[in-house]
C-alpha cells in the first residue's frame, strides 16, 4: 500500500506572505511567530516544521509570546496533567490577546486531536483561533491566511490516516543535533495509551526520502542524527517499501559523513534480532537501545496488551548485551496500573535487576480518558502508587550508581551540547551510549568531539576530563 503524499499548498503560502509583506510596510518589521513545544521529541520535530514553515511564510521567530503576532502551541496528551498545564498556558494568552486583538491563536498537537478537548478550546478559550491535529504542520498555511482573511475560527478533527507531506521547511533548533522522523502515528493500542487516538494509523515515509534528509544534515555538518517514530520497529510494515527498520538503519548508516545515529522508540514486540545486529554491526549507530518494558508481571503486560512476556523481553536484552557487551540499555515503567497487585510489582523490581538499565522513564499511571485502562475497575490508590514510585526508583538509583561507578577510569567520544544543565562553570556531552557527561573545557565548542576519561561517578552524572580533542 502506497502511503497518501500531499505537497503543501503555495496558494495559502502566498496569502500569508502578502499579510507579512504589509505588516512590514506598516510596522518596519516583519511579524513575529512564537512556537511552544509541550511533550516528546515527536512534538519536537513537528515543531521545527511549524517553525520553519512559519518563517518561510514571512515571520520572524521570537522566543516571547508578548511580542509575537502568531503564537502556535503545540500540546501533548500523554497525562492529565500535561493536559491541565497547557490549558493554564494558554489561558494567560488572553490578555496579550486583549492588547493585541490582531494577535493569531492557533494551538495542534496531541490534546487537540481529542474531540472534548477541541470543544473545550471552542467554547471556553474564545481568543483561540483555530486548532489543527498532530504531525499536519502542512494544514497552517491554509488555516493562517483564511483566519487572516477574516474567515471564522475553525478546529479540525484528525484523521484516521493523515497524509505524509514532505516538502515543509525545517527550523532546527541545533546545528549538531537533529530529529528525523521516520514513520507517524501507532497501531498498537497499549490500553493506556492515548497516542493512536490522537495520531492515526502507522505511515511510513519512503527511504530515499529519509535518506536524502539524512544525507542534506550530514553535508550540513550535523553530528547527532535520530530517527523518530511512536514505534520505529514497525518502520515499512503495510508498504511497498521492501525495507524494515534494520534495513533502514543499514541504509541510513551508509550515507557519507560524520554524524552517530540514534533512534527511539522501539517496541519490544517489534524489536528483531536483526535490529540488534545492525546496532552491533554498523559504527554510526549508537550502543544504546531504549526499549520500554513497562511492567515486570506477564499478566499485567496482558492487561496492556503490549504482546510480549517478560521471557521473550530478556531473550532479546541478552541478545543485544551477547552482540554489543557494552550497550546502554534504558527503559519505561508504568507503576499502578489498574490492577496492579504488590506481587506484579515486586516482579517489576525483579526485571529492574535482571535487566540493569543505565537508566529508566518511571511514571504513575494516569487515567487517560478515552483509553480501555481507564474504564478498568480496580484503579489503584493515589499513596498506593506514589509508595511503590518511590521504592522503584530508590532500587533503580542503586543500580544506576552501581553501573555509572563501573565506567569511571574508561575512556569515551564525546559529542559537546554545551554549557552543563547542573553548573554553568562545566561543558556537558553524550557518549554515543547516550551517557551524559560533565567536563571542563576550555576553548571546546558546541557540536566538537573530544575523548574523555570519566574520572568521578554519581546516580545523574558523570564526570570526565579531556584527553584529546
Ligand atoms: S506503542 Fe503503545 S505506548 Fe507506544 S505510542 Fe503506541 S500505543 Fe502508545
Amino acid at each position: 500500500m502506497q502511503e497518501k503524499k500531499i505537497s503543501l499548498q503555495p496558494e495559502y503560502i502566498n496569502a500569508v506572505k502578502k499579510y507579512t509583506e504589509a505588516y512590514g510596510v506598516a510596522h518596519a518589521r516583519a511579524p513575529r511567530a512564537f512556537v511552544q513545544t509541550f511533550g516528546c521529541q515527536q512534538n519536537e520535530a513537528d515543531s521545527e516544521r511549524l517553525a520553519g514553515l512559519a518563517k518561510s511564510m514571512g515571520y520572524e521567530l521570537t522566543d516571547t509570546p508578548e511580542s509575537a503576532q502568531l503564537i502556535i502551541v503545540n500540546t501533548c496528551a500523554v497525562r492529565e496533567h500535561a493536559e491541565k498545564k497547557t490549558l493554564s498556558v494558554i489561558g494567560q494568552y488572553k490578555h496579550i490577546k486583549a492588547e493585541d486583538p490582531e494577535l493569531i491563536i492557533a494551538v495542534c498537537g496531541c490534546m487537540v486531536g481529542q474531540e472534548h478537548r477541541r470543544n473545550e478550546l471552542k467554547m471556553r478559550y474564545p481568543y483561540v483561533d483555530f486548532t489543527f491535529p498532530p504531525a499536519s504542520p502542512q494544514m497552517l498555511p491554509k488555516l493562517l491566511s483564511e483566519r487572516l482573511a477574516g474567515g471564522r475560527r475553525v478546529f479540525v478533527p484528525g484523521e484516521e490516516r493523515p497524509p505524509i507531506c514532505e516538502d515543509i521547511p525545517v527550523h532546527r533548533e541545533s546545528k549538531h543535533r537533529a530529529w528525523v522522523s521516520v514513520m507517524y502515528g501507532c497501531n498498537n493500542f497499549c490500553t493506556y495509551c492515548i497516542v493512536p487516538y490522537v495520531r492515526g494509523r502507522e505511515r511510513s515515509r519512503a527511504p530515499e526520502d529519509i535518506i536524502a534528509e539524512v544525507r542534506g544534515l550530514a553535508e550540513a555538518g550535523v553530528r547527532d542524527i535520530t530517527l523518530l517514530g511512536q514505534n520505529v520497529n514497525s518502520y515499512g510494515k503495510n508498504t511497498d517499501f521492501d525495507c524494515d527498520f534494520s534495513t533502514l538503519l543499514r541504509r541510513v548508516s551508509e550515507v557519507d559523513g560524520d554524524f552517530r545515529l540514534r533512534f527511539m522508540t522501539s517496541h519490544p514486540k517489534d524489536a528483531t534480532f536483526a535490529l540488534i545486529d545492525a546496532i552491533a554491526e554498523c559504527d554510526k549507530v549508537a550502543k544504546h537501545l531504549h526499549l520500554p518494558v513497562q511492567s515486570g508481571s506477564d499478566r499485567i503486560l496482558e492487561r496492556m496488551n503490549r504482546h510480549y512476556s517478560v521471557e521473550s523481553y530478556m531473550e532479546k536484552l541478552d541478545y543485544l548485551r551477547a552482540r554489543v557487551p557494552d550497550a546502554a540499555v534504558t527503559s519505561d515503567i508504568i507503576v499502578g496500573f489498574p490492577g496492579e497487585t504488590e506481587e506484579d510489582f515486586l516482579a517489576t523490581l525483579d526485571i529492574l535487576r535482571r535487566a540493569r538499565y543505565d537508566r529508566i522513564f518511571s511514571f504513575i499511571y494516569s487515567p487517560r480518558r478515552g483509553t480501555p485502562a481507564a474504564e478498568m475497575e480496580d484503579q489503584i490508590a493515589g499513596e498506593v502508587k506514589s509508595e511503590r514510585f518511590a521504592r522503584l526508583i530508590e532500587l533503580q538509583n542503586e543500580i544506576t550508581l552501581e553501573k555509572n561507578r563501573e565506567l569511571v577510569g574508561k575512556t569515551f567520544r564525546v559529542l559537546c551540547d554545551g554549557v552543563s544543565r547542573t553548573n554553568e562553570k562545566y561543558l556537558e556531552g553524550r557518549t554515543e551510549h547516550d551517557r551524559i557527561v560533565i567536563f571542563e573545557g576550555e576553548g571546546i565548542a558546541i557540536g566538537d568531539t573530544v575523548e574523555l576519561e570519566i574520572t568521578k561517578a554519581d546516580t545523574f552524572n558523570l564526570f570526565g576530563k579531556i584527553l584529546e580533542k
